[in-house]
């Protein structure tokens, strides 16, 4: 192992093999680096010592793959490199053998400049054999090997589920695999193994779990994967508690894995409660929460400044701004998109000039120090309409909610915007400020969809509506409250879950208030809906990124720092080149005929 020699080696007899990392030839010496997985050493060939070894590695060029035996050495003083663990030694060749040559790589795996992702990602096994990469795939086996670990001895058994599947409601479009066997059928590679993990707690394997591949058509925002993987689980009778203490359970060993304590048990809040202090589901807490001022202001005040006396007026608080300047305060305006008539005052020095006392109580409120940046965000005279009348938990209103999510993102883009003033997103080594852990809870069960104009299942069509909210099913969708949960970190969603329905005639209704007709429903979920009926346990469960995770711990920008082999933004391998048009042959034997674009 090249990383492995220490001064305390020396004299002893060592065996390289690897990559020719980087060569020095000095003439009479040949200074060769071999890398291996575990790092490098040093080796030198020397002409005085022997002529015809020296002249063999005179051969030798970047990334050829060599063996060289020789005798571990302590380096003399003035040579050592104290920047890598093998920096005291070197090893004196007495052998070398070239397993291989290698063409002039596009580029360098100790190459401190990187060369542009898609060069990286077209020759992905040179830019693999970095030190970055190897260390970020170690990280990704540990984790995922920390998770398996953990969940086996809880008692969870990791199976597998089919890839070849049919479509699963996850909301994305499927990929479809076609069948030769059937021509005119297709298979959907699945969204989640979500009816699979559902069927096995039927089956009676009450603790499952799967680190599985998940595949959604989706268009690729700068975060997401076509495939990628999740930590997939699902229990039997468990209450959603104990959901959460499972998945707390398996996060502290994958974080420890890469060094960090983390603290369990992890804050509560519900969906409501998210909204209104951060105007987002997946909270950052690492910046203040937001602060409904409206009770800072008269009626007066609020009519003078045209602003709704109904609606939330909301400041929000970004830490050691400092002052802005005009033109830095004009910069915020385009960082906010207005929702629902939702408004910004952006100029706080200038309220405070007008509404001398509200302003006063704003700075209270909100606890703002003076070098604080404070705007107010809040709607516009005309409150929306508001359809719902409230579910089981104190509950944010439709036209409320417009104006806490422009705040939200407003809040977000502010954060990243002043990221090197406030200094909150910097790691201190202190897990418990570094990571901040948030279950969200409670979340509505359907959102609105407006292009369809209908009702949609806000996680999926198989969570469990809270108990006491079955009656408004039908009459008011928009007040049921589900018992599904998130978990939550540094304002990323790492994972979603929910406690599932049970119980047929329960999974009916719900796809009829999701407009599906029985004809649809059965047509679609059929199987599913009968196998509820031969003694389904009350079951829950959840799945969260393994991808995410690792990128987090990674401490990396991007989650193609974490897959080996990740597709563009394109949804394009550019290592292999997938995808590609398939022969005529090929596509007949499948029944398909594509037409020209
Ligand atoms: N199948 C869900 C998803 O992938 C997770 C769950 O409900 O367990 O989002």
């Amino acid at each position: 192992m090249c990383g492995a020699l220490r001064a305390s080696d020396s004299g002893q007899k060592a065996v390289l093999m690897g990559w020719v990392n980087r060569r020095r030839d000095l003439g009479n010496i040949i200074f060769i680096d071999v890398r291996d997985r575990s790092g490098i050493t040093q080796v030198v060939f020397n002409k005085e010592r022997d002529a015809a070894i020296h002249e063999k590695a005179s051969q030798l060029r970047n990334e050829y793959v060599i063996a060289v035996t020789g005798k571990v050495k302590q380096r003399v003083p003035d040579t050592i490199n104290k920047n890598i663990a093998t920096g005291e030694i070197e090893v004196a060749a007495d052998e070398l053998r070239i397993f291989n040559e290698s063409k002039q790589p596009p580029f360098l795996p100790g190459d401190s400049i990187l060369p542009n992702e898609e060069m990286r990602l077209k020759y992905r096994y040179i830019d693999l054999r970095r030190d970055a990469m190897q260390q970020n795939i170690e990280l990704r086996h540990k984790v995922a090997l920390a998770i398996r670990d953990y969940l086996s001895a809880q008692g969870f058994f990791e199976i597998e589920t089919p890839f070849m599947t049919r479509s699963t409601p996850e909301g994305a479009r499927d990929y479809l695999v076609p069948s030769r066997v059937q021509p005119g059928s297709f298979y959907a590679l699945p969204q989640s193994p979500q009816l699979f993990k559902q069927i096995l707690m039927i089956s009676g394997f009450d603790k499952y779990f799967q680190i599985v591949r998940c595949f959604r058509d989706e268009d690729l925002r700068a975060d997401r994967q076509p495939e990628f993987t999740q930590i997939d689980l699902e229990m039997s009778y468990p209450q959603p508690e104990r959901v959460w203490e499972v998945v707390e359970g398996f996060l502290t060993a994958a974080f420890k894995t890469a060094g960090h304590e983390i603290k369990t048990p992890f804050p509560r809040m519900s969906y409501d409660e998210a909204i209104r202090l951060y105007g987002s589901d997946k909270p950052d807490m690492r910046l203040p929460a937001m602060t409904d001022v409206r009770e800072a202001f008269t009626a007066e005040n609020l009519a003078t400044l045209a602003v709704s006396p109904t609606l939330p007026v909301v400041a929000i608080r970004i830490p050691k701004v400092g002052e802005l300047s005009r033109k830095e305060r004009d910069e915020i305006k385009p960082l906010f998109t207005a929702k629902g008539g939702a408004k910004l005052f952006e100029d706080f020095k200038r309220l405070e000039k007008n509404f001398l006392e509200a302003a006063a109580r704003i700075r209270e409120k909100t606890g703002a120090e003076a070098d604080d940046l404070l705007v107010i965000v809040t709607g516009d005279g005309k409150p929306g309409e508001h359809k719902s009348e409230g579910g089981v938990k104190p509950e944010v209103k439709q036209h409320d909610h417009a104006v806490h999510t422009s705040a939200g993102l407003l809040r977000i883009a502010l954060a990243q915007k002043y990221a090197a003033k406030h200094g909150a997103f910097l790691k201190t080594g202190d897990p418990r400020r570094d990571f901040r852990f948030l279950w969200v809870t409670d979340f509505p069960m359907f959102e609105y969809d407006e292009e369809g104009h209908r009702w949609a299942a806000a996680h999926h069509p198989f969570t469990s509506p809270h108990e006491h909210d079955m009656d408004k099913l039908e009459s008011d969708p928009a007040a049921v409250r589900a018992l599904a949960y998130d978990v939550v970190l540094n304002g990323t969603e790492l994972g979603s879950g929910s406690i599932r329905i049970h119980r047929q005639d329960i999974q009916r209704k719900i796809f009829h208030a999701l407009g599906m007709t029985e004809d649809e429903a059965r047509a679609r979920f059929g199987f599913f809906l009968e196998a509820l009926e031969y003694g389904t346990p009350p079951h829950g469960g959840i799945a969260l990124g393994l991808d995410r995770i690792v990128m987090i711990l990674a401490g990396a920008e991007s989650l193609r720092e974490v897959i080996p082999f990740p597709k563009t933004a394109r949804a394009v391998d550019l290592m292999v080149d997938a995808p590609t048009p398939v022969s005529e042959a090929q596509l007949k034997e499948l029944g398909i005929q594509v037409k020209k674009v």
